[in-house]
């Protein structure tokens, strides 16, 4: 019986050296230790023992089984703690790399120009409306008193999709359709991409504009020279001087550009102001009663006015940008600037 237990001693062992898992430990332990186990069943037939060696046997006896438990307990112990490890490894952080850091989304200096004028705006009870960019050339040229083959056509080279549909060449198309859906009184603010064939340091085949327009009965020049001097009072401080210069524009008559002293030298002459000392901002006008006529409106019941500027020039003489095409080159080290 001695000899039996220490072969199963050793059958046991050779097996614990074999087996690798988790599953196979805890299956070796039910064969020898389990209620029906191998070692169990040895002690069961102690009576086939001789009296006097049965205390020694039943001594050895669980001896083995404690030893072979505890041998068992460590070996899952090993196991576990391996795994701990492989997963640690697998999952390894250096704390030491630098971070990664979260980058800010900044707002395009265009955009914060839009935005800055649409509050203003805002603020004098205008509100904000938007068409469509491929336009209809009754809507960018007809309907504003620029008919076919008129000289005026000229000023904007402009990019045909087909014979009578343009990409919008300015943002006043926006004003008819208005127009023609409303009733005065009209007051609003139509920003957007506008597209003419022009590319160098101060144009860009797409660039942004802003138009607004006022239509009531009584309106006059005072009135938007009032609420241009407050607008660009508002966006470049509240010392800027201006001048109104006639102009002319085929939907506007009277016409004024406006010019601002030149924010740069502030009026001595530089590069950006031509020496001047001023700075043409943008263009303005009565609402020619012609383009009253093409929506409906009766001339002689209602007045208005018009203007409209270039966000990208806005955008360069308030942040000091010498070239234009700065804006749509997406360089991130430009665009943070801002
Ligand atoms: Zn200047």
């Amino acid at each position: 019986m001695m000899g039996e237990l220490r072969v199963l001693r050793e059958q046991a062992e050779a097996e614990l050296q074999q087996a690798g898992t988790e599953e196979a430990f805890q299956a070796i332990r039910t064969r020898y230790l389990g209620r029906k186990g191998l070692l169990t069943g040895l002690l069961r037939n102690i009576a086939n023992v001789a009296p006097a060696e049965r205390p020694q046997f039943g001594k050895e006896c669980n001896e083995v089984k404690e030893e072979l438990s505890a041998r068992i307990d460590e070996l899952l112990a090993g196991l576990a703690s391996s795994k701990k490890d492989e997963v640690l490894l697998r999952e390894l952080i250096d704390v030491t790399l630098p971070g990664r850091g979260v980058r800010h989304g900044r707002l395009h200096p265009v955009t914060q120009v839009r935005e800055e004028i649409c509050r203003i705006f805002a603020g004098l009870g205008f509100s904000v409306v938007e068409g469509p960019e491929v336009e209809l050339d009754y809507y960018n040229f007809e309907a504003l008193n620029i008919p076919k083959n008129h000289p005026a056509r000229d000023m904007q080279d402009t990019f045909y999709v087909e014979e009578n549909i343009v990409l919008r060449t300015h943002t006043s198309p926006v004003q008819i359709r208005i127009m023609e859906k409303t009733r005065p009184p009209v007051r609003i603010l139509s920003p957007g991409r506008v597209y003419r064939r022009d590319s160098d340091i101060s144009h860009t085949p797409m660039f942004h504009q802003i138009e607004g327009l006022l239509v009531d009965r009584g309106i006059t020049f005072g009135d938007l020279k009032g609420v241009l001097t407050v607008f660009l009072k508002q966006i470049f401080g509240e010392e800027t001087a201006l001048r109104f210069r006639p102009s002319f524009f085929p939907f506007t008559e009277p016409s004024a550009e406006v010019d601002i002293r030149c924010v740069i030298c502030r009026g001595q002459g530089c590069r950006v102001c031509g020496q001047s000392g001023w700075l043409e901002i943008l263009g303005s006008g009565m609402v020619d009663p012609e383009v009253f006529r093409n929506v409906g409106y009766d001339p002689d019941e209602f007045t208005g006015f018009a203007f409209g500027l270039g966000l990208e020039r806005i955008a360069m003489l308030k942040f000091g940008i010498s070239d234009i095409r700065l804006f749509f080159d997406n360089d991130m080290r430009f665009l943070e600037q801002f």
